[in-house]
């Protein structure tokens, strides 16, 4: 499944001007980012997975729809790692991303593109969320206990 952007327009013209992320193709890569990005050992990084599986990383604060050069998503969310035992290991792994929303589901795509590389991971989420788009209103929220209603303007969110 593909998602696409969905989040504020001028969010995504401002994510228009900055750098894209970049594509983990190999550990190598990945060991590069970690030593080129100062904040990625602390706070992690922003991540897609494009159609064509490649994985892109982003400092943390980046908007993924600049980090997927707004493209259109396989998953997207944040994503720490670090070395354990000289293996690159996923400590904290999430489907959060207000642009994209993607749906929980979307982990799959992150496990394919993550075993690709060698890197070890959990089963699952360590956070998933359920992110809507109210048509209303076009607020962004996360859905809790199941509650299926916008916050802000009362309408009914899509369930899916
Ligand atoms: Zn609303």
């Amino acid at each position: 499944m593909l998602y696409r952007y969905i989040g504020p327009e001028s969010v995504r013209v401002r994510a228009s001007t900055e750098p894209r992320g970049t594509p983990i193709r190999s550990l190598a890569d990945l060991t590069d980012f970690a030593r080129r990005e100062p904040t990625f050992s602390s706070e992690g990084a922003t991540f897609v997975v494009l159609e064509d599986d490649t994985l892109r990383l982003a400092p943390r604060r980046s908007e993924h729809v600049a980090c997927a050069s707004g493209a259109p998503v396989r998953a997207a969310g944040e994503l720490a790692l670090s070395l354990v035992r000289g293996r690159w290991t996923v400590t904290y792994c999430s489907n959060q991303s207000t642009g994209y929303c993607p749906d929980p589901a979307c982990f799959g795509a992150l496990a394919t593109a993550l075993d690709a590389l060698g890197v070890a991971r959990p089963l699952a989420w360590t956070s998933s969320f359920v992110l809507r788009r109210c048509e209303l209103c076009a607020q962004i929220q996360v859905i809790k206990d199941e509650v299926y209603e916008c916050a802000v303007c009362g309408a009914a969110l899509e369930r899916g």
